[in-house]
């Protein structure tokens, strides 16, 4: 007797609770039928049972598992029937297998080591320690690409701060950055080595070589990702504002290698550094002729020596001011409390602009990001882009004499009054506090 062919049952899409990420509707525009429907937050809400006709299509392009298929337990026999029916025939489409194919030949994660003369820039070892996080969850290698003149010897701290290996350029023709012969070196690694992950810092620097490296290699960039995560296919999450910080997007790249992504320094915390540490050094010889460079470096010059080396990128207690503080003479009052904190002074953009602190000083968007043990914002609003260069402080005190002011949904504690009173009473009361402790004030930043 003839087996009677079973067909394979279409089931329908559900929403699995709790996974939506908010990417950016990318099941609703998968979907042929418009069946999916979506809540205010952009978030999955429901899947119209009716009108779905179980394509897979928005389960197949879902990239944290956030829909399954459902199938009744008479879908689900007749699913087992098929399925022993056609063993070994349930193949991929050609296009899944051969974009498998395509990214099984990547592996490893990648960290670029950021330096100057020598001297390691630090969100590189913040990224280190997110690499390490990401290696560890994929079951795969983390390296240090070091690319430079006689920077051997950042092998061994790159070890420490939790690289497998760390991957060496180091040549003349690489003494300082530029864009062409370190895009040259980067390329060809990772033709040669294929890395899945590829992290950079958001510097001047990392910005730049990742947007050149990414267009010659023909992937994707994240750029300032403020979280960056696992997938459930193995797929790089990353994180980071959008629409002038009022969502956070997932994005993902995943048809295609290496994933990269930049991170702002002092977003992701610093890596724990063993002393001692070992790893495989891989050394590569590939450096582009010197004459076939146009740019030349003449000379460099640092800001060092500027009057304002104050970093405020680093400082553990910062004393902010904006446009409140009325003019470039009232900074003396924040000032005199950051020295009782042996705290730094930063600024809003308004107040940047208006000539009172260097930009140097700036907290926010298009200055500096910020993550001090103690944030303490006098007279600024807390607009968005002054938010997220400083909402990551472990503690924030916000003085602003408008109690509506955004300033206040990021703060910890809150002042609503005047800052030209409340500053100035603030010191008092520190130094009243540290004569009685018998303790000295700490020194002027
Ligand atoms: C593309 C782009 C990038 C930007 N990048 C940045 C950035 O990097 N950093 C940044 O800061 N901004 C940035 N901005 C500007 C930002 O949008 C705001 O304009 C700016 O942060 C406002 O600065 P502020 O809070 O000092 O001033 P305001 O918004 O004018 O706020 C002043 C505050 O002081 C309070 N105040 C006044 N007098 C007193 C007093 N006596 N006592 C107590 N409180 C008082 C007021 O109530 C008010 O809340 C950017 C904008 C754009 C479009």
């Amino acid at each position: 007797m003839r087996e009677t062919k079973v067909k394979k049952p279409r089931g329908v899409a559900r929403v699995v609770e709790g996974k939506c990420v908010a990417c950016g509707e990318r099941c609703v525009s998968a979907c042929p039928i418009d069946g999916i429907q979506m809540n205010g937050a952009g978030e999955l809400q429901s899947v119209d049972q009716e009108k779905c006709i179980g394509c897979v299509k928005c389960v197949k392009v879902c990239a944290v598992g956030a829909l399954e298929m459902f199938y009744t337990p008479e879908q689900l026999e007749q699913l087992k029937l098929w399925e022993a029916q056609n063993q070994g025939e349930v193949a991929l489409d050609p296009e899944e297998q051969a974009l498998r194919k395509k990214l099984a030949a990547y592996k490893g994660v990648w960290v670029f080591v950021e330096q100057y003369a020598g001297e390691v820039a630090k969100v590189s070892w913040e990224l280190l320690g997110s690499g390490r996080q990401l290696a560890d969850t994929l079951g795969v290698e983390l390296s240090a690409v070091i690319i430079g003149h006689q920077v051997e010897e950042l092998k061994h701290e790159a070890y420490a701060y939790g690289a497998d290996a760390a991957i060496l350029m180091d040549a003349a023709v690489y003494k300082d950055y530029r864009t062409e012969p370190f895009t040259e070196a980067l390329c060809y690694l990772i033709d040669k080595h294929k890395p899945e992950i590829i992290l950079m810092g958001a510097t001047g620097q990392g910005r730049d070589l990742a947007g050149s490296v990414a267009t010659v290699v023909g992937t994707g960039l994240t750029a300032d990702c403020t979280g960056l995560a696992i997938d459930a296919k193995g797929n790089l999450a990353q994180t980071r504002p959008a629409f002038g910080g009022n969502i956070m997007a997932t994005i993902m790249c995943d048809h295609f290698r290496p994933q990269m992504s930049t991170v702002r320094p002092q977003v992701m915390p610093i890596a724990e550094y063993i002393p001692g540490r070992k790893g495989k050094l891989i050394r590569e010889e590939f450096a582009p002729a010197e004459e076939n460079i146009l740019v030349k470096v003449l000379e460099v010059l640092t800001d060092k020596g500027s009057g304002d080396e104050v970093d405020i990128a680093g400082a553990e207690i910062i004393v902010s001011g904006g446009r409140g503080m009325m003019n470039k003479e009232n900074f003396t009052i924040l000032q005199e409390l950051a020295d009782e904190l042996g705290a730094v002074v930063g600024a809003s953009r308004s107040a940047v602009d208006a000539g009172w602190k260097p930009h140097s000083r700036q907290v926010g968007q298009t200055g500096k990001t910020v993550r001090p043990k103690i944030y303490i914002a006098c007279g600024i609003s807390g607009a968005i882009q002054h938010l997220v260069g400083m909402q990551d402080s472990d503690v924030i005190i916000a003085i602003n004499r408008d109690s509506e002011a955004p300033i206040f949904q990021v703060a910890t504690y809150g002042i609503v009054g005047d800052l030209f009173q409340v500053v100035p009473a603030l010191t008092r009361k520190i130094r009243e506090l540290k004569s009685k402790n018998g303790r000295k004030p700490l020194s002027a930043a």
